[in-house]
């Protein structure tokens, strides 16, 4: 079985960054958050578990997901937020499968989501990495990144656990302060995946 290495951190803390250096050492990283808003268009069971819920609205005529439409019911309820996640997550599990299965020249294999814990993919994951940085780092790296007020991203933050309640799951922390060095932590990993994979 192929081994599988889940990542997280919140808002900011540099997760997509260490993706981008595990990526340069040639191992295969799988973007949950990513791939989730790209099979929405794609995947039909999951289409097709849409429209059941949420109506035909749901599609344009084209079979595009009315992203709009959909923020709008689930933005501010957390009911209907509960039953788009009931469909999008196993959706995104079984994605991640069927791409395991194509990663065969790889040691080992790295799956990045900004909820790992709070949606239990982490189970599906055999260890997991957490990247941690002071929130002011990350604030200040978000509003220069995507220029949204610091009063926007603590709402984001907000719907995250805390670095502190992500740390009883966490199997490795990676610190992304800008004080200690981040690729040797990344490569000390690394090796230590490789002799686990291998
Ligand atoms: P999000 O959850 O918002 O997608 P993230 O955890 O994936 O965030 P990144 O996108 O990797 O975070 O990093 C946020 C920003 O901070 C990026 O612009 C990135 O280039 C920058 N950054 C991350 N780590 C460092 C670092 N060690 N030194 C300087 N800039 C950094």
């Amino acid at each position: 079985m192929m081994l599988k290495i889940g990542i997280t951190g919140g808002i900011g803390s540099g997760k997509t960054t260490v993706c981008k250096v595990f990526e340069l050492l040639g191992v295969p990283v799988f973007y949950a958050d990513d791939v989730a808003k790209s099979i929405m268009h794609t995947d039909p069971i999951l289409k097709s578990g849409i429209l059941e819920a949420f109506g035909q609205k749901s599609y344009t005529q084209s079979g595009e997901l009315n992203r709009s439409y959909i923020s709008s019911i689930v933005f501010n309820d957390k009911h209907e937020l509960e039953k788009l996640n009931s469909l999008v997550h196993p959706a995104v599990f079984r994605a991640f499968d069927t791409w395991v299965l194509s990663q065969k020249e790889a040691s080992y294999v790295i799956k990045e989501a900004a909820l790992l814990y709070e949606s239990d993919a982490y189970k599906m994951c055999d260890q997991s990495i957490l990247v941690i940085s002071p929130i002011e780092t990350r604030i200040s790296r978000v509003k220069a990144r995507d220029g949204i007020s610091a009063e926007d991203i603590q709402l984001r933050m907000n719907r995250q656990f805390s670095d502190e309640q992500k740390m009883k799951f966490a199997d490795h922390i990676l610190n992304n302060d800008e004080k200690q060095l981040l690729i040797p932590q990344i490569i000390q990993l690394h090796q230590q995946f490789l002799m686990i994979g291998s």
